[in-house]
Formats: C-alpha cells, structure tokens, sequence
C-alpha cells in the first residue's frame, strides 16, 4: 500500500480534481488531500476579523469563498443526483463556518474553522469518485489523527485507530483522508501547522508501513535552489533523508519540516511528483546516498543572531553549557552555533523571548544582537575528507558579507548566515558557481 498526497493547487480546481481522481483510480492506497488552494488563507483570514469583532468582514469572505465551492460543484459532477449531495455536503459546512460569526472567538474557534478546508475538499473528492463508481471509502482523520501534551504526534495512537478504521473497510477501492488536520491530547480538534499534510501522509505512511510516500505538488520535485527566487533551478533525482530533512527545516517549501522524520525511521521511500506532469521522474529520497555531490540550497529566514563574548569565561568548563541553559529557560531553540575561544555566536528563529534572553546572557560577557539575518543551507555529500566542496562554497559568496559559517555538525551540510538583504544574491551566486558552470 502506498500514500499519495496531494497539496493545495493539485486540489485547487473541478479539473484538477478531475486529473487526481484519474491518478488515483485503480490502486488501493491512502489518498491525502489539502485544502483547495488559497481556502486556509481565507480560513485564517475570516479567523482574524472573528478575532477583531468584525463579522461583517468575516461574512463578506465567508459568501465569497462559498460561491466559489458552488461554482467547483457545477465543473466537477455530472448528475444532478451528485450536485444536490455535494451542495449539501458545502452548504453544511459554511453553515458552520457561519456559526462562528455570533459567538465568542478563541484559539479553540479558530482550529475549528482552520479544519474546514480539508473537509470541504476531501468530501467534495470522494463524492466525484462515488459518482464515477468508484467505491472510495473516507477515513476521518478526526478519528485517528492525534497529539499528544507536548503537541508532537502520537504513533501509538494514529496506528491502532488507522489500523482498525481501515480493517472496517478493507471491501474499499481506496481511501481519501484529511492531511493537516487532527485532534489535541484534550480531544479538541486541531492542527499539524500550515504545509502539515505532508506530515500527515509520512504519519499514515509509518502507521501503515506504506511501500512509499507520495508527496503530489505543482513542480517537478526537489529543485537544487529555491524556484520562486533564483533563476535557472532544476530537479534533483535523488536525496538522502538526511538531505531532504536539512533543506525542508532549512526553507524549501516543497516539503513540511518534519514530514521525513517518520519516512526515515520507518525507511520509507518519499516521492516528490508533479501532479501537472505525472510522468516526470520527479525526486526520490531514500537511504541511499549519492557521492560527491552537492544538492542543493535553501534558505531560513527572520533568524536573528545572537553573539557573548568573553574571554574570561569561554574556556572554563560549563560556559557553554550555561548560555545553551538561558535559550532552555525560555524554550528557544537554537538553529546555527559557532565558537572562537572569546566568543560564542547562536541563531535563533524566535525571537519571543530575545530580551530576557539577552539579559540573562549579560552575566556571561558581551551581547550583540544581529536581526534579519537568513540562513543559507547547501545540502549534499559533505563528509569531512572530501575536498574542495567548502572552498567552492565560500567562493561563491565572495562578494557577500558572511555572519556565521558552521560545517561538521552532519555529512549533509554547509550553513552560513547572511543578511536578509543578500539573501536572493547569495542563493542565484551558489547556483551559478555549484549548478551552473
Ligand atoms: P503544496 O500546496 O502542493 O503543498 P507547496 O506550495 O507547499 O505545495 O510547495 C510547492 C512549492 O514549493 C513549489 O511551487 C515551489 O515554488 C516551492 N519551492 C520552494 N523551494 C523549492 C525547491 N527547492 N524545490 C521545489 N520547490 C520549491
Ligand atoms: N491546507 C493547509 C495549508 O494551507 C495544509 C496543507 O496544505 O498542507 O497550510
Ligand atoms: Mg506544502
């Protein structure tokens, strides 16, 4: 069995739907769908003016979103029998939708309405499928998608619940599930953060023990740098977990940042395809490794970077220990660390807590707070004793300032941190010195 995801433009018009369904039909595996394309944007943004007391703006986006689901309706189905059954099926959810706009509205309203999305879009792909004969069986993912207290998803819990839901079918021809959305520790419904379909499909996938993940987007796979900034970018065939895992946490939006983790340790294959052109090869990532290559490059930003300078404490045992203690404190994660013997650099990308932080810090030396910063991670074969692959790396930003450099942490990567400004400069200089010579 495998799991097929498809994200928000693959879903994104009747046609579309049209062009997934002919994908899908004829397998029995676990289909994941998105919301529509632009629909979570306008959940959030009918959120927003709910939270600003605003229900005339709410409804005015409310109506505009819900002519455009009866508009879908009319493209997509044929018969009147499975126009009538799709309305229905819209019209109750934007009657909910509509419930929000009289009461009081909490974080608790809003996950409700950020879940609508996906419900409207995977009810809408099961009844065009129901209408072509297609026996397609829907898994709620209210039913078995789930957090735990500390908001990470529980794999006891999702298998024992997928596992039963899918052995209550097992006549179907395949299956349509929610991506995104699941419910808290307290039975709330809730979310995996925005782009989380993906981590649905590799949560489903390591429940099921998939033969692979598919992850369906709007480009041929994995680019080698960042297509929406740099010019001539293009595919890379294949990754490594590790390597897809980097450049994902690192800023390249073709995949959720936590979606390899379950693949990886469940060494399940992932897939990135092209739902616009299904027979292109797309990217495969594996535990396979390529050598001597460098893959590709993305870039993190709103990183702020974080310098103590202390000459009388560096070397001291436990020095390092205490600063990684303050971003503990206030529950920061630290992305990028370099060291001299006077001074410690840290990145961080929340920047919630950076004035305590930097108070607390004060105790140990000289603070020095560099903000919009960006992180440009260059991903590949970088194992210590192959050479060269740095030189060319530092090469390719000659002209550009560089905050930190840090290398050695994994085999995978080169992490250096530039100013936001340098940011497209520095991705279009890495592709034309490493990709495009
Ligand atoms: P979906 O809605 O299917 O989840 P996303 O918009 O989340 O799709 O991700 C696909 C988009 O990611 C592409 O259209 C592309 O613009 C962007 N992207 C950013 N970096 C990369 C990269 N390195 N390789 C491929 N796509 C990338
Ligand atoms: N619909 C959600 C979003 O737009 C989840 C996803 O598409 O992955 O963020
Ligand atoms: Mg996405």
């Amino acid at each position: 069995m495998k799991v097929l995801k498809f994200g928000g433009t693959s879903v994104g018009t009747a046609q579309r739907m049209k062009d997934v369904a002919k994908l899908i039909v004829g397998d029995r595996n676990i289909i994941v769908l998105s919301a529509m394309s632009g629909t979570t944007n306008s959940l959030v943004e009918i959120s927003d003016y709910l939270y600003k007391k605003n229900p005339d703006g709410a409804n005015e986006i409310i109506n505009k979103l819900a002519m455009k689901y009866y508009g879908h309706i009319e493209d997509l189905y044929t018969t009147d029998e499975y126009k009538q059954k799709a309305k229905e099926h819209i019209k109750t959810i934007f009657d909910y939708i509509r419930t929000f706009t009289k009461d009081l509205f909490t974080l608790f309203e809003e996950r409700i309405i950020l879940a609508q999305g996906e419900l409207l879009s995977t009810g809408m792909v099961n009844l065009y499928l129901n209408e072509l004969g297609v026996h397609s069986v829907m898994l709620p993912s209210l039913e078995y998608m789930r957090t735990d207290k500390n908001a990470e998803p529980d794999p006891v819990y999702i298998k024992e619940k997928l596992t039963k839901l899918l052995n209550e079918h097992k006549d179907a021809d395949l299956y349509i599930t929610q991506g995104y959305i699941c419910r808290n520790a307290y039975g709330e419904i809730d979310n995996l953060q925005r782009g989380g379909s993906d981590y649905t499909a590799s949560l489903i996938g390591a429940a099921v023990n998939a033969d692979e993940i598919q992850i369906w987007t709007d480009i041929d796979g994995m680019h080698n740098n960042d297509p929406r900034m740099v010019d001539k970018t293009a595919p890379v065939r294949n990754l490594h977990f590790e390597e897809a895992a980097e450049l994902a946490y690192f800023g390249a939006k073709i995949l959720h940042p936590t979606c390899i983790l379950p693949a990886k340790l469940n060494n399940i294959p992932v897939r990135l395809l092209n739902t616009m052109e299904p027979e292109a090869p797309g990217t495969l990532i594996s535990n396979a490794t390529e050598k001597d290559k460098i893959k590709a490059v993305a870039a993190k930003e709103n990183i702020t970077a974080i310098k103590i300078k202390s000459g009388r404490m560096l070397l001291a045992t436990g020095f390092l220990r205490k600063v990684f203690e303050i971003f503990e404190n206030y529950q920061t994660p630290i992305d990028m660390v370099t060291t001299s013997e006077v001074g410690v650099s840290v990145t961080i990308d929340n920047r919630k807590h950076l004035d305590e932080i930097v108070d607390d810090l004060k105790k140990f030396g000289t603070v020095t707070v560099d903000s919009d910063m960006v992180i440009i991670c260059v991903v590949g074969d970088l194992e210590w004793e192959n050479i060269g692959f740095e030189a060319s790396i530092i090469h390719a930003l000659k002209d550009i300032p560089v905050r930190m450099i840090s290398y050695g942490g994994s085999n995978y990567n080169v992490s250096l941190l530039v100013r936001a400004s340098d940011k497209k400069k520095a991705l279009q200089a890495l592709s034309d010195h490493l990709f495009n010579k």
